[in-house]
């Protein structure tokens, strides 16, 4: 490939195109390091928010260091993947206050692996290190009409060397955001614009028609289904509600997140008696209603959960092993599941 009118194609498209990001318009590390995190599990639009959000509480190293684990998963709430809110913390803590600046001490770094460090090298360093997002399989996969599968070991290393080879050393900085930025934008899975694509005269997908079936990657596993039901109790007291949570500390989803008592079943939901049933040690005497009831279906990665929100109205809370009693004001204070936020919401609507 004549890899600089390669370059001159791209980065006039991206000069034209480009968003306006505020993580392009820094070179500080941690600021890139919290944007990459962030944008690994939330498209562009979605991630902003919670990336101004993130950096208004915590504004540097030091700042996420000596947050409480509970404000760091309460900037997180909404945005799932809770394993990288509590990784940048732990990785804050070991930096104290002084971001690396070597490939390999930013890759030893809790949560980051090649592509974020790849990334944080050249965005903030202007290192020729590739970051391979995406995106960037996509174009790359494309580009050379590579049939490697790119989600396994060794289609990451082919893909890799060929990130390597195309990369503008003068560059790299440039050359990583716009290569990405045209995957995101124009390169796209269905049907890119590739009759007037810039760099249509590099693309070896687009010579031989193959564009539509590329990037390959493996046969996705089937989720697993899982059930789940929740009981929210409500104790009317004075001018609000008092309610019941736990803190989940297993090593499932969701670690260290809060959420209503909840028993989980086999193959289907459960009705109320049968929850309590499992809920509670003794047995529970109050006058009781159910208030509303709802199903939802929330997808994970690698599950799919049919969930269950009762809502109880009792005269006096039960004890539940492991739960606090909170009012539902503060149920803002403690970090949620998405799922949980879902049914928090819904308990508003008729409160
Ligand atoms: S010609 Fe089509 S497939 Fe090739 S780089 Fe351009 S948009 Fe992507």
């Amino acid at each position: 490939m004549a890899k600089s009118s390669f370059y001159i194609s791209l980065y006039n498209w991206y000069d034209a195109n480009k968003r306006i990001l505020p993580w392009r318009e820094t070179n500080d590390p941690y600021l890139i390091w919290i944007s990459e995190i962030i944008l690994q599990q939330t498209r562009v639009a979605q991630g902003l928010s919670y990336y101004h959000n993130f950096i208004h509480h915590f504004p540097n190293i030091s700042s996420l260091a000596h947050a409480t684990k509970e404000q760091v998963l309460n900037c997180w709430q909404g945005l799932g993947y809770y394993s990288r809110a509590r990784n940048l913390h732990k990785a804050a803590q070991l930096l104290k206050d002084h971001f690396p600046t070597t490939f390999d001490q930013i890759r030893a770094l809790p949560g980051i692996g090649e592509y974020t460090a790849g990334a944080i090298m050249s965005f903030a360093f202007n290192m020729p290190y590739p970051a391979i997002d995406g995106n960037v399989y996509r174009v790359l996969a494309r580009l050379y009409d590579s049939e490697v599968i790119f989600d396994t070991y060794s289609g990451k290393k082919h893909f890799h060397q060929l990130a390597n080879q195309l990369m503008d050393r003068e560059n790299p900085r440039l050359f990583n955001s716009a290569i990405m930025e045209f995957g995101a934008l124009y390169c796209t899975p269905l049907s890119p614009e590739c009759s007037t694509c810039p760099i249509q005269n590099h693309c070896l997908a687009y010579a031989h028609n193959t564009v539509e079936l590329l990037p390959l990657r493996k046969k996705k596993n089937a989720l697993k289904d899982r059930y789940l039901n929740y009981i929210i109790y409500l104790c009317k007291s004075d001018s609000t509600y008092l309610t019941l949570i736990h803190q989940r500390n297993d090593n499932d989803i969701w670690k260290h997140l809060w959420e209503f008592p909840m028993v989980e079943s086999m193959d289907s939901l459960l009705d109320i008696q049968t929850i309590e049933n499992r809920l509670l040690s003794t047995s529970f005497i109050s006058e009781h209603h159910i208030l509303a009831q709802r199903d939802f279906k929330h997808i994970l990665s690698h599950q799919r959960l049919h969930a269950r929100f009762i809502i109880q109205s009792v005269s006096s809370l039960p004890s539940i092993e492991h739960c606090k009693t909170i009012s539902i004001d503060e149920l803002s204070n403690y970090p949620l599941s998405r799922l949980n936020e879902k049914a928090v919401e819904f308990l508003y609507t008729f409160l």
